[in-house]
């Protein structure tokens, strides 16, 4: 199992961080956000240090999205939450403050302070299809 002795998440994995663990398989563990935005906002990563969504292999990707399907059925069903935000950080410019790629699993409550973090509005036609090309297959 690839580890790195200065990251946090590692050494949660590992059990020499303290923290609320709440689901484990043989690829992932699941454990509460000690900031949480909602009630119930957890973070699952892979055992394996892997630095972030562009470095994780597919496979170890699959099994962290199945265990925050897993969390997020527990938040609906025994947090009676009302949805589920799945968020990502990839990059210090995307937020990404810790280096263990992490899926952030956050409950969500009709009453709940949370916002979307852009402001919707229709793009210009021409843009998002000149756009879509370079990312097109
Ligand atoms: P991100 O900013 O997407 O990289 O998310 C990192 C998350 O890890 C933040 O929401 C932090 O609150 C959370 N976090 C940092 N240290 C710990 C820790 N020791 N235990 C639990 N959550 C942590
Ligand atoms: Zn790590």
């Amino acid at each position: 199992m690839t580890t790195d002795p200065e990251c946090i998440f590692c050494k949660i994995v590992a059990g020499d961080l303290p923290a609320e663990k709440i689901h484990e398989d043989d690829e992932t563990v699941a454990f509460m956000d000690v900031n949480p935005g909602t009630r119930g906002h957890a973070l699952v990563v892979p055992k394996k240090h892997t630095k972030d969504l562009l470095e994780i292999e597919p496979d170890q990707l699959a099994a962290v999205a199945q265990s925050a399907q897993v969390v997020a059925r527990r938040a609906m069903e025994r947090l009676d939450a009302d949805g589920v935000n799945l968020l990502n950080c990839c990059g210090e410019e995307a937020w990404q403050t810790v280096f263990h790629f992490h899926l952030h699993v956050v409950p969500r409550y009709v009453d709940d302070p949370l916002q979307l973090p852009w402001i919707p509005a229709p793009g210009e036609p021409d843009e998002i299809a000149r756009t879509a090309k370079l990312l097109r297959d």
